[in-house]
């Protein structure tokens, strides 16, 4: 399926609005098969934005063709929202630097070809910049020292591969890091402006086949007659949210596909987008009674969920808010 998507040219990245319109509509019918494979282009915008033309021929390319699959391994057992505390290290030696390190969560984890790797390359000169210091390499999961073993039993996606890996003493060479050294969390936070927005499409699409699957359980249960009026109050404040969350979704997309990024704007979209697949999602399921609790909607329900959690959760989006807003307003 993913190569056929690839095939078809519906993930074509040099179209972004292509992609993120797949999203939607993928997530609206099965989020888990569709992230699996858009997922599979997971972190190509660090190389597109950061990356060396070298990189870009041997990675970005065949992932860009399907025929290479990349993941972004930020987050630690210790914690993803705190990005810059990441412990895992990159040592400078002849040639290179060498690798130590434990990643959590990681999408892709047991099935990419390569990882995007935030690793700490010297000590920050103080607490309040441990931001400074962090690099990002692209590490090959077929090297030595690289063990990835898959996590099973998650609430929802569980189409797609989610792993713990483990960085022991992996030889790194120096050609595989990305742009400069040290300015990693800068990368891997730009890289997020931007996938945010893709997460939030994730959510009005996961809200949209909710409302789908309630319509046409109401068509079953009441035919051509209308259906009580709580029904019709459901499905017109769902259907508003779900616009709203669309139209904003849209807005942050045409700014960062314009090279414009707002990074408030589009946390803006990721948490209230996020917000409302679960609002709808609460609400359609417990409207359809027993039948909301098998099949799709069952489904739906549960993969609405980490929507509020990756790349960022809705308290973490709701602080870049508030930091924009105040940085703006100059206080
Ligand atoms: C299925 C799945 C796939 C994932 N894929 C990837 C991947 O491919 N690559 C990757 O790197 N990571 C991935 N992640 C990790 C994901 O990005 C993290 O789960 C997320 O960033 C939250 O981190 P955490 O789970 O460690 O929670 P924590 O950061 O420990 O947070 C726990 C709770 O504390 C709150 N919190 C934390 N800090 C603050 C604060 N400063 N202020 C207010 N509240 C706060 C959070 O909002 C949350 O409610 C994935 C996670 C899942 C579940």
């Amino acid at each position: 399926m993913r190569r056929r998507a690839f095939s078809s040219g519906l993930l074509d990245m040099s179209d972004p609005w292509k992609v993120l319109i797949a999203m939607e509509e993928f997530c609206r019918v099965d989020p888990g098969l569709g992230l699996s494979a858009i997922a599979s282009m997971f972190g190509s915008e660090i190389l597109m934005l950061f990356g060396s033309d070298a990189q870009r021929e041997r990675y970005l390319a065949p992932v860009m063709r399907g025929e290479m699959i990349s993941a972004v391994a930020v987050t630690e057992p210790t914690g993803g929202s705190d990005v810059a505390g990441a412990r895992s290290t990159m040592e400078r030696v002849p040639g290179g630097y060498v690798l130590n390190g434990e990643k959590m969560f990681i999408t892709n984890g047991t099935v990419a070809d390569f990882y995007y790797v935030l690793a700490r390359t010297s000590p920050p000169d103080s607490p309040e910049k441990r931001h400074r210091g962090l690099s990002v390499a692209i590490v090959e999961r077929r090297w030595p020292g690289v063990t990835a073993t898959k996590l099973r039993g998650k609430l929802g996606m569980r189409a797609t591969d989610t792993a713990e890996v483990r960085f022991e003493g992996v030889r790194v060479p120096e050609e595989n890091l990305v742009g400069e050294e040290g300015k990693g969390f800068y990368y891997i936070m730009t890289f997020f402006n931007i996938s945010r927005v893709y997460v939030a499409a994730q959510a009005v699409g996961i809200a949209q086949g909710l409302l789908d699957l309630y319509s046409e359980y109401l068509s079953r249960r009441y035919g051509s007659r209308p259906p009580p009026e709580g029904a019709q109050f459901l499905l017109a404040e769902g259907i508003t949210k779900v616009e709203a969350a669309r139209l904003l979704t849209y807005r942050a997309a045409s700014l960062i596909f314009q090279f414009r990024p707002d990074p408030a704007l589009t946390s803006m979209a990721k948490y209230y987008a996020a917000e409302v697949a679960n609002e709808v999602a609460q609400g359609v399921i417990a409207a359809m009674g027993e039948e909301g609790l098998r099949g799709r909607a069952e489904k739906l329900y549960r993969d609405a969920k980490i929507t509020e959690i990756w790349e960022g959760t809705s308290e973490i989006e709701k602080l870049v808010i508030y930091r924009q807003l105040t940085r703006r307003s100059g206080s």
